[in-house]
């Protein structure tokens, strides 16, 4: 049995069995693993506070081995708790968020340094404070990027113009082409997408650009963010091929906030 290490964040944790605990990392090395940990939920278990969700650890793990489906968790070491994540209803509602986009956007062991940054910087940003609707479009538009499902925003999908920004008409409407993966400028439109104005794509073309730590600096209105947030999920979830469980909580949470 093949020992490995490896940086990692917990995505998802479920119970099994009295005592065990079945463990699912996206790693720096490793990508997407899943593990079980024996007796981590008995008391005295390093396991049983190690193993909580978004915890970023130093992970030492037997890699699975067919007919066996799991690995088995050997050691953990805690580099970062990210405590306040899990004791605020907004903050854990975006974690749990940005966990199941990389749980079902990522389907196996393939090694993605830059996305394991992303994650682990937008747990940061988020824990410091910042701006969690904006913080999500960020961490989706680069999430897409790295997939190799970038938005195309610069020109129309299907007569390739480029777009010269109308800010002043705002009933002037574009779409998210879904086939495409960008943009339908007003002359192509399909009806089919999730509608968007020339401000929104500003918004996401600065997000795009932007590193993580100057999101928080843009100033968009109520109305914007609600644009936002609609065009982002109607086009994720449309990838994803469903809906992720945390998003009705995640709106709800936003709504309340
Ligand atoms: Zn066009």
């Amino acid at each position: 049995m093949a020992v490995r290490e490896t940086e990692a964040i917990v995505i998802r944790v479920r119970k099994w069995g009295e005592s065990n605990l079945i463990v699912t990392f996206y790693g720096r090395s490793c990508g997407k693993i899943t593990a079980i940990a024996w007796r981590a939920r008995k008391q005295g278990s390093p396991f049983n506070i190690n193993l909580e969700l978004f915890t970023y650890l130093h992970l030492t793990y037997y890699d699975k081995e067919p007919p066996r489906e799991l690995g088995i968790i050997n050691q953990t070491s805690v580099i970062k708790p990210f405590y306040e994540l899990r004791g605020n209803i907004l903050k854990l509602s975006v974690a749990s968020y940005l966990t199941e986009l990389v749980d079902m956007g990522v389907k196996g062991k393939e090694r993605n340094e830059s996305l394991f940054e992303l994650l682990l910087a937008t747990l940061h940003s988020l824990q410091n404070g910042c701006d969690p609707e904006l913080l999500i479009s960020f961490f989706e538009l680069h999430l897409l990027g790295i997939l190799g499902y970038r938005l195309r925003l610069n020109t129309c999908t299907s007569c390739q113009k480029e777009f010269i920004p109308d800010y002043s008409n705002t009933r002037k409407r574009l779409e998210i082409d879904l086939d495409c993966g960008g943009i339908s400028c007003t002359s192509c439109l399909k009806n089919n997408g999730a509608p968007i104005s020339y401000g929104i794509i500003a918004v996401m073309r600065y997000l795009e650009r932007t590193e993580i730590g100057r999101v928080g600096n843009l100033r968009i209105s109520q109305a914007m963010r609600e644009e936002l947030r609609k065009a982002m999920s109607f086009y994720v979830f449309h990838l994803l091929g469903k809906k992720p469980k945390s998003a009705d909580i995640l709106k709800k949470a936003i709504q309340n906030a």
